[in-house]
């Protein structure tokens, strides 16, 4: 039988906009370059200093709407009046590889995941208050006030998603390496979860009966 540590992982880790995830991405691959972290298509703009096929893949509506119809896409989601989803071969490929994968995502999007993939890591990740969240929002300087706004409201939705998560990290300000930390713990605690190993465990316990009973083992 496979060891099930040697197992591949989903993980998906959603936060509000301006908490800080791709901060605590960086910093998660900097210590742990072993996870893969999956890169999202979108129809939204490029940010100055976004680059194509690292930050994301930059797609057309019409190229969005035809990944979705040929079922490319793990899942996908309206975020701000955008569209965003997850490409599904190179998400398979690496977990069928053995990676541990991350996809950073909306909770929408994560609430598919969940479904279709029960097993899946949740993790949320918060600003230590709401009113952080905006000064951050708007100190990023990439998103016009009505962007802010939006974004703002969107948060106030996904607070009442929260509960399909496994463990909420607070990301406080300067301490994004920290956070990064608690999440590498998180995913390595939860990979380790009874429910998530159930087969391997199930498997040990027939052995363990069958090594009981054969005196031979002895
Ligand atoms: P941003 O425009 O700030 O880069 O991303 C907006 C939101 O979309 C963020 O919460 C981000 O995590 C989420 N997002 C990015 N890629 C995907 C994706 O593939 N699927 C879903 N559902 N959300 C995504």
């Amino acid at each position: 039988m496979e060891n099930w540590t040697d197992r591949g992982s989903l993980t998906v880790i959603s936060g509000f906009s301006g908490a800080g995830k791709g901060t605590i991405m960086k910093e998660l691959l900097k210590a742990h370059p072993e996870y893969v972290l999956s890169v999202s298509v979108t129809t939204r703009e490029p940010r100055e200093g976004e680059e194509e096929g690292k930050s994301y893949f930059f797609i057309s509506k019409e190229e969005f709407a035809r990944m979705v119809r040929e079922d490319e896409l793990l899942e996908h989601a309206d975020y701000a009046s955008c569209s965003y989803g997850t490409p599904r071969a190179f998400v398979e490929r690496k977990i069928a590889e053995g990676a541990d994968v991350i996809l950073e995502i909306e909770s929408q999007g994560a609430a598919i995941i969940k479904a279709k993939c029960p097993s899946a890591i949740m993790i949320f990740v918060m600003t230590p208050s709401a009113q952080m969240l905006k000064d951050r929002l708007i100190g990023r300087g990439t998103e016009t006030m009505d962007k802010v706004r939006e974004r703002l409201l969107q948060a106030q939705t996904e607070c009442g998603r929260i509960d399909q998560y496994d463990t909420v990290i607070i990301n406080e300000a300067g301490k994004s390496e920290e956070a990064a930390e608690r999440v590498h713990e998180a995913i390595q605690a939860q990979k380790r979860a009874p429910g998530r190993i159930r087969d391997f465990v199930e498997k040990f316990g027939e052995d363990l009966r069958e090594i009981n009973i054969s005196q031979e083992t002895f």
